[in-house]
């Protein structure tokens, strides 16, 4: 029984999902829990409103909880665009919200968002290089995360412009991310939508989630990254298989920012 860790609802700015049907999917599943964790990317330019209205997503959250009690254990987390310049926001944002759970992702680097061409236009062979240097240096100089979302969303998207990826091309840029969370204390997201999103598998990749358990990595946590229910929970049981193979036996979910272990 599993606990997606990693979904969206009509709070973010790309999803016209309403958190009720999330709820719903989930029970429909037979899922222990869900974590919301709508977008939240702040100081950013971008056609997609990626901004939250935090007072109005708590509200509605806190209420759908309540309903839900004793059926479904529903927790409320967000996921926060990471930009290195946003440490202070980020500190008074949780200082003011006691989410129980933060997803820390990088969307935009340089300004813009990996998702449109503009992104490999200017950055060309160094794409994934420049993205995991900037996701180096967000890991690095924040605290406010407790999970690295989807730490090669990069390789999503840069398929069209010849590029390849592998673990082992982008090892030396990948290891310092991943020993920084371990250092931290911070877990590492394996996120079911690579599975429908071209990559064939979760993000990151079954190397990197191994090379992280290698480096001594204990934490990590399941997200399918849902942006309509139909995709709540997708691929769990394999990345469950991935996961065992990669040297884990058991993920975590966050509860008032602390982890709590489920077997795999
Ligand atoms: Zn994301
Ligand atoms: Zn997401």
């Amino acid at each position: 029984m599993y606990s997606d860790s990693h979904i969206h609802t009509r709070f973010s700015g790309d999803s016209e999902e309403l958190p009720e049907n999330q709820a719903e999917k989930a029970l429909m599943l037979g899922l222990e829990g869900i974590c919301f964790t709508d977008h939240l990317d702040h100081d950013v330019v971008s056609d997609v409103d990626f901004e939250l209205d935090v007072p109005a997503y708590w509200k509605y959250m806190t209420a759908l909880k309540e309903r839900y009690r004793g059926r479904l254990d529903i927790r409320i987390g967000v996921e926060l665009g990471l930009q290195t310049h946003l440490a202070e926001y980020f500190t008074g944002l949780l200082a003011e919200y006691p989410f129980d759970y933060v997803i820390g992702s990088v969307h935009f680097v340089g300004g813009l968002d990996p998702y449109y061409p503009e992104y490999f236009r200017r950055y060309g062979k160094g794409a994934y290089l420049t993205y995991f240097e900037a996701t180096y240096d967000c890991v690095s100089s924040l605290d406010c995360y407790d999970s690295l979302g989807h730490l090669d969303y990069i390789a999503r998207y840069g398929g069209p412009y010849g590029l390849e990826y592998s673990y082992e091309k982008y090892a030396d840029a990948i290891d310092p991310i991943l020993r920084r969370l371990i250092e931290g204390g911070h877990a590492l997201e394996c996120n079911s939508g690579g599975f429908s999103r071209g990559m064939g598998g979760p993000n990151p990749v079954s190397d990197v989630l191994r090379r992280y358990r290698e480096l001594g990595g204990e934490l990590v946590t399941i997200g399918s990254d849902a942006h309509r229910s139909s995709d709540l929970g997708a691929r769990f049981p394999e990345c469950g298989e991935i996961l065992c193979k990669a040297g884990f036996d058991r993920y975590v979910i966050y509860r008032d920012r602390k982890p709590e272990y489920r077997s795999l």
